[in-house]
C-alpha cells in the first residue's frame, strides 16, 4: 500500500460516490485532508445529522419535522399533488420556481423482482393524503421507463375512485431519461401541457 491505511480507505469510499471518477476522487481528498481541520470537521457533522432525518409524515419528502416545510406552507396549494419517484425530481421542479401546489414521494418503483410490488408503493398513504386535503388535481412527474409506466398505471387505477383529476406531465420531450437532468424551461413546459389520464 502507498499511502495510509486511513487515506486509501477514505479514497476508497469517495469513489463509491455516484459521478466520481478516479482523479475526481483523488482531488476531492487533497481537498478533505487539506482542510481536515475546517471544512472537513464541517462537512462531518452535516453528514452525521443527514443520517437521523426522517420523512415528512405527508409527503415523505426529507425532513427534520415530522411535516415538512412545503406540506406546512399555507402559500402552497391543496388543490394540486404531483407525485414523483423521490427528492431528486421534487428538487428539480422546485427549482423552477413556479409550482405552487405540494408533493407525495413514493421513493420507490414498482420492480416485482426485487421485491417491490403494489403493496410496497405507499399507495393507501396517498389516498389518504389526497383525501384530508382535498386534493383536486394529482399530475404524476416520473420519466418515461416501464417501470414508472407501470407505476403509474397501477396507481392511477387505485386514485381512480376518488374524485380527482389525473394528469401525465406531456410526453415526447427531449427528457434525457429522468426528471432531474431536464431543464427548467422543458419541466415547465411538460407541466403546462400535462396530459390527462381517462
Ligand atoms: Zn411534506
Amino acid at each position: 500500500m502507498l499511502f495510509d491505511e486511513t487515506v486509501e480507505g477514505a479514497l476508497t469510499v469517495i469513489r463509491r460516490l455516484p459521478f466520481i471518477t478516479g482523479r475526481t476522487a483523488k482531488k476531492i481528498l487533497f481537498f478533505l485532508l487539506k482542510n481536515r481541520k475546517t471544512y472537513t470537521q464541517e462537512l462531518i457533522k452535516v453528514l452525521e445529522k443527514l443520517t437521523f432525518i426522517g420523512e415528512c409524515s405527508m409527503c415523505n419528502m426529507p425532513s427534520s419535522t415530522d411535516v415538512c416545510n412545503i406540506c406546512s406552507s399555507p402559500k402552497r396549494s391543496d388543490r394540486e399533488l404531483i407525485v414523483v419517484e423521490d427528492f431528486s425530481d421534487l428538487f428539480t421542479i422546485e427549482q423552477m420556481g413556479e409550482y405552487n401546489g405540494k408533493y407525495f414521494l413514493l421513493n420507490r418503483r414498482l420492480d416485482i423482482k426485487n421485491g417491490v410490488g403494489p403493496e410496497n408503493l405507499g399507495i393507501e398513504k396517498l389516498i389518504e393524503v389526497v383525501q384530508a386535503r382535498r386534493v383536486q388535481d394529482i399530475i404524476f412527474a416520473f420519466d418515461q421507463s416501464p417501470e414508472m409506466e407501470a407505476t403509474k398505471t397501477l396507481i392511477a387505477e387505485r386514485l381512480r375512485p376518488l374524485d380527482v383529476s389525473l394528469y401525465s406531465i406531456a410526453v415526447g420531450l427531449p427528457f434525457g431519461s429522468e426528471v432531474e437532468f431536464t431543464d427548467k424551461r422543458t419541466i415547465k413546459y411538460a407541466l403546462l401541457n400535462k396530459i390527462k389520464i381517462d
